[in-house]
């Protein structure tokens, strides 16, 4: 079976809720190679592009903070409230080494056994179109399966918790108890973006969690969240007791029920035009690199940059004045 029979064929299994499927779908919409990038996208066109009703909750925090026992405790919590889970644990690879940050660990080995749930490291290599160009799609792709609640996690290093937040309805944060750097410790930006923040582990010290919470609460008073008009919870639990987790379960629902959810529509429309342009830049270089020539003259462009001979900036406008040499800008 080739190309739509396949990708139609797939997507009924994913219907029927095979699990095989969804990784195979996961897979495919990862993998570079062009064959499996084509019957990815045959896969995508069968799928609806926007489902609504669906839980985006994106989750960050420092190592070690606790991001997968949380999620564990969380997701568990939720499957008693009826919902299907999937969490897409966004591991965002040293750009440098590329090696993992998030490590090797099984995660959530309680959660992953459950019928109702499905747990995926999905480590991105530092592709040049931002990192993990294609959660998008997972997303996309574990809504069709039918999973009503979508958590994305990662590692809060550079980019990828912004990044994290642009996908997803609720962004959550979590911070570490008493850290004495409470503020300073966490960048003012993934404040403004969070929509609840959990300080963690509050069995070990619960008068630090909550004086943790009192003074995130308080550096929230000046500073305005970026898109939604809500007051920003901070709330202290314990992922290994449980203590706590019922009322961040509570908020997630207040946030998801509000009658004036309609920001959530907004943040999704404004989300799919970001989504589009983030498509088109890394479309356009997978699509480049794929070319032998071009590949060959960015290899001396770089070589040259390297030596100091070229500005990068005018080597990269040189090199695609090359290339789109052919196309012709229409008058507007
Ligand atoms: P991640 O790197 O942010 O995913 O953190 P993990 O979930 O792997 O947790 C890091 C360590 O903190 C592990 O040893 C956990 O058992 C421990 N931990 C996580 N949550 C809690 C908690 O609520 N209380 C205590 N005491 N330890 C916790």
């Amino acid at each position: 079976m080739q190309g739509r029979d396949a990708a139609a064929s797939i997507v009924a299994d994913l219907h029927a809720g095979s699990r095989r499927a969804l990784s195979k779908c996961l897979s495919l919409i990862e993998s570079t190679r062009p064959e499996d990038r084509s019957l990815a996208y045959d896969i995508l066109d069968h799928c609806s592009a926007s489902r609504g009703g669906s839980w985006r909750i994106g989750c960050t925090g420092p190592p070690g903070v606790g991001k997968s026992t949380f999620i564990e405790q969380l997701g568990m919590q939720l499957l008693s409230a009826g919902r299907r889970v999937a969490v897409l644990a966004v591991d965002p690879s040293s750009r440098r080494t590329g090696g993992s940050i998030l490590g090797d660990k099984v995660r959530m080995p309680l959660l992953s056994t459950q019928e109702n749930a499905f747990v995926r490291p999905t480590p991105s290599k530092a592709t040049l179109g931002g990192a993990a160009p294609s959660t998008r799609d997972a997303i996309t792709i574990c809504e069709e399966a039918g999973f009503d609640t979508v958590i994305i996690e990662t590692v809060g290093v550079g980019q990828s918790e912004t990044d994290v937040a642009e996908m997803t309805d609720m962004f959550v944060l979590l911070a570490l108890p008493n850290s004495g750097d409470d503020v300073q410790g966490i960048k003012r930006g993934i404040m403004e973006v969070a929509d609840a923040i959990v300080v963690t582990k509050a069995d070990v010290d619960p008068a630090a969690a909550n004086r943790s919470v009192a003074t995130l609460t308080g550096a929230l008073r000046y500073m305005s969240h970026t898109e939604s008009d809500r007051t920003t919870p901070v709330l202290a639990c314990s992922s290994l007791s449980g203590e706590g987790i019922d009322e961040v379960l509570r908020q997630i629902e207040f946030f998801f029920d509000d009658a004036r959810n309609e920001h959530i529509l907004r943040r999704r429309r404004r989300q799919r035009g970001e989504w589009f342009d983030r498509a088109i830049e890394s479309e356009l270089i997978n699509r480049l690199s794929g070319l032998g020539a071009f590949h060959a003259a960015c290899q001396v462009m770089r070589s040259q940059c390297i030596e100091g001979t070229v500005a990068p900036s005018l080597a990269v406008h040189r090199l695609l004045g090359r290339v789109l040499l052919t196309v012709r800008e229409e008058p507007t």
